[in-house]
């Protein structure tokens, strides 16, 4: 059985060997065991049902949520010569009948199908007189309330367990947190499953985390290294989506944007540039990206705080799906926090859950300052405890500078506490400061007596402290999201002398920016390492590839991926025996796409 399902892994998807604990999965899936599968995104969950599936006798049938999302799994797996099809809203009546028909016959080695169609009484029928391999129960996490994604229908899914308890199921999902892995269990009976946990890291990741000064400044010089390539660049507001989409498709990239408020016509003809197009930069807020199964996105910006470290987690992970160098970028400033704080304030949630949302926000914003390995607190925040440093991390690559910060913190903290804990922070510091304001004076703040004890600091090196002291949880914003400061329980050690405050030294802006241009002329070509003299070849491989992409009506990376593509570039196969040992070239492939790609690696290479 092993032989096999490695043969197969080789002969249809053209991959040499498994991956983690895909062998694993397969193995327990093929002698017709029930599976939790919990893997990061990229970490090769398909496999774990498609090898099974095409081992097993009968149809695979998989649930998945998204349209978009099977529709890309089912031309992947054509290409690949898989007898695969979907069932769902998008197919007229003919054609749904053709693809029950072929169910019926035998005729499909895997059938997706969205969650409410599955559900119907007329299909659940039709399953009963087919032989099914197994179910699969793909973005797992939509039965938890909790989560974003959640959908009622895949509440229901536990039903397939009743009508068909001899045939394996197996759900898997990439998100991280033990509640929802508790509530999918439940959700789906699937008590006697096995569970399967890969780590959460996801290694190709480099994070770099930075002070906002200038948004547009900062993207650009970030963008010069990513030149060409596929990435995702995340703003708050609808507003500055649309603002900073038309300023970088002046300054000549192809910058789309993608938010709720336009309207559906033009939110699909963007997203489906970003799939079909390389190197398309699409500026959104968070309602883009959840189904988004793009394997060469090679980066995440985020112009603005995300509400959580789960959410940042989800985003920045939409990068490098392929497993090749990919890059989470983003800049902050304090007036996130207030904003975020707003939006949580206003919101129409109940106050527990508002409480949970603040304190998501907090740990984000610990995570934003921390002087340690990013990769360590990212993976500690879903319970993993990740044996850093990772080496791949700006604080890990150029460890930030600290200070004793302990007499100015309780300075801060004296401040906000003897202005009555009703301001926020720009009116402390102007008291700090020894500002005398109209409102400083109106108030009679200048007769404090914290008033002008400050001076030794400018105001930007006291907006620093402040929003550490907020990350450090010495500060906490009000809940009512006015931006006013108050003290907190940790606050008093500092106070009383019996803890000292170490800060993070904000890096100049001049100083960074000539890092960024230094580490560019070592990457040279972008996140993929690509020398001058290899672009021309690079260049041709992926016109081709876009061209034949276009004649079969799927997306480039459905024809091949990058990562093959570059395996092509540096190896420069010479024939059809060759080009068949580079990884991700299948049988069918080799077959369909062979001779265009050695022709052009013959002309050039
Ligand atoms: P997930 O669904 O977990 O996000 P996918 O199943 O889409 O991940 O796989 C992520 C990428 O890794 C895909 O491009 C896939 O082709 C590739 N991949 C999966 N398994 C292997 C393997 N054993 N060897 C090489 N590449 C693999
Ligand atoms: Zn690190």
């Amino acid at each position: 059985m092993n032989a096999s399902a490695l043969d197969l892994l080789q002969s249809v998807f053209g991959y040499p060997s498994f991956r983690g604990q895909q062998q694993a999965v397969v193995e327990h899936m093929s002698e017709g065991g029930d599976a939790l599968v919990l893997m990061p995104t990229g970490g090769g969950k398909s496999l774990c049902y498609q090898i099974p599936a095409l081992l097993r006798q009968g149809t695979g049938i998989v649930v998945s949520p998204l349209i978009a999302l099977m529709h890309d799994q089912v031309d992947a797996l054509r290409e690949a010569g898989v007898a695969a099809a979907y069932l769902n809203s998008s197919l007229g009546a003919d054609d749904q009948r053709e693809v029950e028909r072929r169910l019926s016959a035998g005729e499909l080695n895997l059938l997706y199908v969205a969650p409410e169609r599955l559900l119907t009484g007329r299909f659940l029928n039709l399953l009963e007189h087919t032989e099914v391999a197994l179910f699969a129960i793909d973005e797992a996490h939509c039965v938890s309330q909790w989560g974003h994604d959640f959908r009622p229908e895949y509440r229901e899914l536990a039903i397939l367990h009743q009508r068909f308890p001899q045939v394996p199921r197996i759900a898997l999902t990439a998100t991280a947190d033990p509640r929802t892995r508790e509530e999918i269990v439940e959700r789906l009976a699937l008590q006697q499953a096995r569970q399967f946990v890969a780590s959460f890291d996801r290694p190709n990741i480099g994070y770099r985390v930075g002070l906002r000064h200038n948004a547009k400044r900062q993207l650009g010089e970030f963008l010069l290294g990513h030149r060409g390539e596929s990435g995702i660049v995340y703003c708050l507001s609808r507003r500055k989506v649309d603002d900073t989409a038309q300023w970088l498709a002046e300054s000549g990239l192809e910058a789309l944007p993608y938010h709720a408020g336009l309207d559906a016509a033009t939110r699909t003809k963007n997203q489906k540039r970003f799939l079909r197009e390389d190197g398309v930069v699409m500026v959104a807020t968070v309602a883009f990206g959840m189904g988004i199964d793009k394997p060469d996105v090679r980066f995440v910006a985020h112009l603005d705080l995300p509400r959580s470290i789960e959410g940042y987690y989800q985003e920045t992970g939409r990068a490098g799906r392929d497993g090749l160098p990919a890059e989470a970028w983003m800049i902050y400033g304090l007036s996130d926090v207030v904003t975020m704080s707003q939006m949580i304030a206003q919101s129409e949630s109940a106050d527990e859950r508002k409480r949970v949302e603040r304190q998501k926000l907090e740990s984000l914003l610990a995570y934003a300052e921390a002087t340690g390995c990013r990769r360590e607190l990212l993976l500690g925040a879903f319970g993993e405890s990740y044996p850093g440093p990772c080496g791949h991390c700006d604080n890990c690559i150029e460890p930030p500078k600290t200070w004793d910060a302990t007499v100015p913190a309780q300075k801060a903290l004296s401040g906000v506490y003897r202005s009555g804990q009703r301001f926020g922070s720009g009116h402390v510091i102007d008291i700090l400061r020894g500002e005398e304001t109209e409102r400083v004076r109106s108030l009679g703040h200048h007769q404090l007596s914290t008033f002008g004890v400050g001076a030794e600091l400018d105001e930007k090196q006291w907006r620093s402290v402040f929003r550490q002291l907020l990350a450090a949880g010495l500060l906490e914003a009000d809940a009512e999201g006015y931006g006013t400061l108050r003290l907190t329980a940790a606050s008093r050690a500092v106070l009383s002398g019996g803890q000292t405050v170490k800060l993070r030294e904000d890096a100049r802006p001049a100083r960074a920016s000539r890092r960024r241009r230094d580490s560019q002329t070592i990457v040279g070509g972008g996140s993929l390492g690509i020398e001058a003299y290899e672009q021309p070849l690079w260049d041709a491989l992926r016109a081709l590839r876009t061209q034949l992409a276009r004649q079969h009506g799927v997306p480039p990376y459905v024809v091949f991926h990058d990562a093959t593509l570059l395996a092509m570039l540096r190896a420069l196969p010479a024939n059809e025996d060759e080009l068949a040992t580079i990884s991700g070239v299948g049988e069918a492939k080799l077959k369909r796409y062979g001779r265009d790609f050695l022709a052009v690696i013959n002309a050039q290479g």
